[in-house]
């Protein structure tokens, strides 16, 4: 059975003080998150503020929101798996929908990304997702099959067991406007379809499908509900502790 992870992107919100803030109010309200998995993922300067701030015993781990595919070198601006690694990082989001629209990543700049987690024994959380032209033109299959091969190319079946995804519809994110649980339901589905043809139905069984996209206190349970919705990357309602805290509450009241 596929443990609930819920993953709170920070985007680019908050300083190192105001993330060491946010965590010690977060840590009050949710001391113990029996049953679910729960992923914090600021931005790259309050890592260090966010691992310190973290009790010994919290039940959230840290991840970053982007890696370069290089280990070093000359690449003004990046930050590398040894770097996130030694930050206390375990997972790192790729491909997230703001990364591929507003800094034009390809799937192959994606796909190395992945590659260079999985070397450094990260664990890749891979955000897919159809604009709203592409749904209108019926080819969110196409375009989230697209991603997901061309993202996870070359991926061995060990390695895409470290691997989540997370089907963020672009025009659900940072609008207010969810994905109906249904239609989110068929697509990942039809994702976990691809990933048993392509690397076999252990796999496909093993591997946990997240929805992101204007998930709320309000709308959470509903994706939760449906068997093949393994937990939610949660935006906006993240930076709020007490919004953050329900939603991994009814996380647990979901929990398989
Ligand atoms: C996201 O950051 O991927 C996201 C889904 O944001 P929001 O929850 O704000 O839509």
């Amino acid at each position: 059975m596929r443990r609930i992870l819920i993953v709170g992107n920070w985007k680019m919100h908050k300083t190192a003080s105001e993330a060491a803030d946010l965590v010690h109010r977060l840590s009050v309200l949710v001391p113990k998150a029996d049953g679910v998995d729960v992923i914090l993922a600021p931005p790259f300067t309050a890592l260090h503020a966010v691992a310190q701030a973290l009790p010994r015993s919290s039940p959230f781990t840290l991840a970053a929101q982007n890696l370069h595919w290089e280990d070093q070198g000359a690449f003004t601006g990046e930050v590398s798996a040894p770097m996130l690694k030694e930050l206390g990082c375990r997972s790192v989001i790729v491909g997230h929908s703001e990364r591929r629209r507003l800094f034009r990543e390809s799937d192959a700049e994606i796909n190395q990304k992945v590659l260079a987690a999985l070397r450094h024994e990260l664990r890749p959380i891979l955000c897919l997702g159809e604009t709203l032209p592409e749904r209108e033109a019926g080819r969110t299959e196409e375009v989230v099959t697209g991603q997901l091969l061309g993202g996870l190319a070359g991926t061995s079946k060990d390695g895409l067991l470290m691997v989540t995804l997370s089907y963020e519809p672009v025009w659900a994110i940072g609008g207010g406007r969810a994905a109906p649980p249904g239609q989110v339901t068929l697509v990942h589905e039809r994702l976990r379809a691809v990933i048993a043809r392509e690397w076999g139905s252990e796999a496909a069984q093993a591997i946990r499908i997240l929805y992101g996209g204007s998930v709320s206190t309000t709308n959470v349970g509903g994706f939760l509900a449906s068997p093949q919705v393994d937990g939610a990357l949660v935006g906006g309602a993240c930076l709020d502790p007490q919004s953050f805290a329900t939603i991994i509450g009814l996380a647990q009241g979901a929990a398989r």
